[in-house]
Order: C-alpha cells, then structure tokens, then sequence
C-alpha cells in the first residue's frame, strides 16, 4: 500500500534519526512521498531529498513553528516552501535563540531539584542548533533519572512541572505569515493539543483562515477516531486542505512509526493532489 507522512522530525531538531534513517524506514514502511518538518529549522532538507531521489521517495520540505494563543502552544507546519528563504532562516534562528535562552533556565531547575545535569550535556547530544526539551529528555533517559521522555515530561518539564520555563514564541499569524513569504502552504498542526481558553476551535481556526491558514491536520498518531472526523468536517466547513503525519520523533516518542503512527494511521494520499494543485496557485 502507497503511504505519505507529512510530519516527521530528525536529529536537525528534536528526533533521534538522522533524515537518511528516516527515510529509510519510510522506504520500509511503503511511504511514497513524505515532508520533513523539524522545529525551527530547514538544515535536514538536502540530505532528505538527496536520500529520496536514490530511495524513490518524494521529499516536500517543510518546517513546524511553535508558536502561541490564548495560553495555548500551537504548532504550525509550513509545506513546500522556499525553505532557502533569507527572512525566514533569519526569522527561525531569532526563534532558536529563545531555545538558547529558555533551556538553560530548565537546566538550572533540575540542577535546583538535585539532578546533574549540565547544558553542555545537551547540546552535545542534541549536535544541532535546534535544541529542545526532548533533548533535555533523552539526557535524562540516558543517566537513568528517568525511563523514558514520557516520564521526563510528565515529572519535570511539561507545563506545570518544577522545571517548566516558557520560551517567548510568535503569535500564529506571524508563523503563518513567514510560511507564506516563503512561498509555502500553511497548516494547523495536532488540533488535539490545542488547549486554548479563548473561544471554540472552529473561532480560533476560522481567525487562522483570515490570517493565511490553508489546512489543518486531519490525520495524526493520537487523533481518535472520533477527533479525526470531528476535523475533517472542521476542514470542510471552513474549507481548508486536509493533511496527515505522525510527527516520528523516533527515541522519545517510542510508539510512533514513520507513515504508521501507532499502528492505525492512514493519511490517504489522494490528499497530496489537492495539496501540490495548491502549492503550484501559490
Ligand atoms: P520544545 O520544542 O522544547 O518546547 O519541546 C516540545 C516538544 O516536545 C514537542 O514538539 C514534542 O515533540 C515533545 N513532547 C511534548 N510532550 C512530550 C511527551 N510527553 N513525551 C515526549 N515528547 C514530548
Ligand atoms: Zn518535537
Ligand atoms: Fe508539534
Ligand atoms: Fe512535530
């Protein structure tokens, strides 16, 4: 069976496979066209599309942007973009410098809490400038302070936890506007964490349309059956291209399987069409 997964992150930010591993388990997994998409930063896209030309494997570049509403995180994917673009590089390294800022600020917390731990610790492991807080978990993992990033999250650094640190992020529309600039479509990631306290989904969503949101992802790992068709009619209603991926992070999220999720994820690829014909208006 032809599969696509258009949401899979690499050691370029916080996934544990480097864009080769990726795309050779996508290759296993009979995935025929994928995007990578990691936080904040384009740098996996050559060796991805290099390793798809040999593998057979359509490599879209993209990107995901955290960004903030209404106390909610909300993450925005950016698809077929000039991922070259100046202002945006630009753009997500000032975005990179706030994972600079904020991490050490969480590294002192777990110090505080009695844990050794050093920053330098993670970003040896993380090798890249996008550094995040699976990083920070897997280093945990790695002194056996914790078994897994679940267990590092759960305890130490979701929101709510000791060494929680918010990080200045963007508002959606700005994500969606530098995605735009480039020359990319943008689309709401995991509605399902969307945790805002302002307003339905539908409002916040209807408000992303007018700032530039073209889709939503209808299809993800977590998505229950019943939320994958309450977005699909939500992308419907407010006409907006429906996409899927199951955000592979390989090591930290154990149970998720590139074009698979876990398990039952089937993101059907007579999506693309619709997609690429936007792509190609832009
Ligand atoms: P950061 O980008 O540093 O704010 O870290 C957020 C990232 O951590 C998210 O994009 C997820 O990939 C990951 N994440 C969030 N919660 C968990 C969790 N419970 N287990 C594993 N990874 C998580
Ligand atoms: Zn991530
Ligand atoms: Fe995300
Ligand atoms: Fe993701």
């Amino acid at each position: 069976m032809s599969r696509v997964d258009l949401h899979l992150h690499t050691t370029h930010s916080d996934g544990s496979c480097t864009p080769s591993e990726v795309l050779g388990l996508a290759h296993k997994a009979g995935v025929i066209s994928l995007a990578i998409t990691d936080h904040d930063i384009t740098t996996g896209i050559p060796e991805a599309t290099s390793t798809g030309q040999r593998l057979g494997i359509d490599v879209i570049p993209g990107v995901e942007i955290s960004s903030t509403v209404g106390g909610s995180e909300l993450h925005i994917l950016g698809y077929f973009l000039a991922w070259q673009d100046a202002p945006l590089n630009a753009r997500l390294a000032t975005l990179r410098e706030s994972r600079h800022r904020r991490n050490p600020q969480i590294i002192e917390r777990l110090q505080t809490l009695g844990i050794d731990i050093t920053y330098d610790e993670v970003r040896a492991l993380a090798d890249t400038d996008s550094v995040g807080r699976p990083h920070i978990a897997r280093v945990l993992m790695e002194k056996k302070v914790v078994t897994s990033a679940k267990e590092a999250f759960d305890r130490f650094l979701a929101n709510g936890q000791p060494a929680y640190v918010p990080r200045e992020l963007p508002s959606p529309s700005e994500a969606i506007r530098l995605i735009k600039a480039a020359k990319g479509l943008a689309v709401l990631a995991h509605p399902t964490w969307v945790r805002t306290t302002e307003g339905t989904l539908t409002d916040l969503v209807r408000q992303l349309k007018a700032d530039g949101l073209d889709g939503v992802e209808v299809h993800y790992s977590t998505h229950s059956a019943r939320q994958t068709r309450e977005y699909l009619a939500l992308a419907k209603q407010l006409d907006l291209l429906v996409t899927g991926g199951s955000d592979f992070h390989g090591l930290t999220k154990p149970d998720i399987e590139v074009g698979l999720g876990k398990g039952t994820l089937h993101i059907p690829d007579s999506l693309l069409h619709k997609l690429k014909d936007a792509a190609a208006r832009l």
